[in-house]
């Protein structure tokens, strides 16, 4: 898959609106970052002052930036590192059991057929970057793989539009 396309797809499939908060927590911690945030298109991820903050993000605000995130997971700069890595362990990889509807999944559980091909691609680029041919996995990115893998076949039977 050619990066400039995954990125468009990207911007197509998580095109929408960006909401006003991350999330409905009212700590200092999540308002901060949602000043942050405000206003930003989903490629000017400020990568430095959100750092880990990435897994704050709700649903709909972790799906509004996904197109930005996937910049970072094709960068092969390492200061960019980060946030794709966050990304990739603590939101792909949640520990979920085998085959469970994608609606388990705490943060992207209700994504359309693109949408989650796009997170599959993702994985699959990581994976293919990361990591050498026959090289043993994290079981982090196996767990993912074979969980967005699950989740791209059950996207297409419920054919969410
Ligand atoms: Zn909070």
């Amino acid at each position: 898959m050619h990066a400039d396309n995954l990125i468009a797809r990207a911007s197509t499939a998580f095109a929408g609106q960006q909401p006003r908060r991350i999330n409905e927590c009212n700590c200092p911690e999540c308002h901060d970052f949602s000043r942050l945030l405000a206003g930003r298109e989903p490629d000017d991820i400020p990568s430095a002052e959100l750092g880990d903050g990435i897994i704050l993000l709700g649903p709909a605000t972790l799906a509004y930036f996904v197109p930005g995130i996937v910049r970072f997971c094709l960068s092969n700069d390492p200061d960019e590192g980060d946030i794709c890595n966050t990304f990739v362990f603590s939101i792909l990889a949640q520990p979920i059991s085998k085959r469970s509807s994608p609606e388990c999944h705490p943060k992207l559980g209700e994504l359309t057929v693109a949408q989650t091909s796009v997170i599959l691609e993702i994985l699959q680029h990581v994976t293919r970057s990361w990591y050498n041919d026959g090289e043993e996995l994290p079981r982090e990115i196996s767990r993912a793989t074979a969980n967005w893998s699950w989740f791209l076949e059950r996207a297409r039977i419920c054919d969410r539009p």
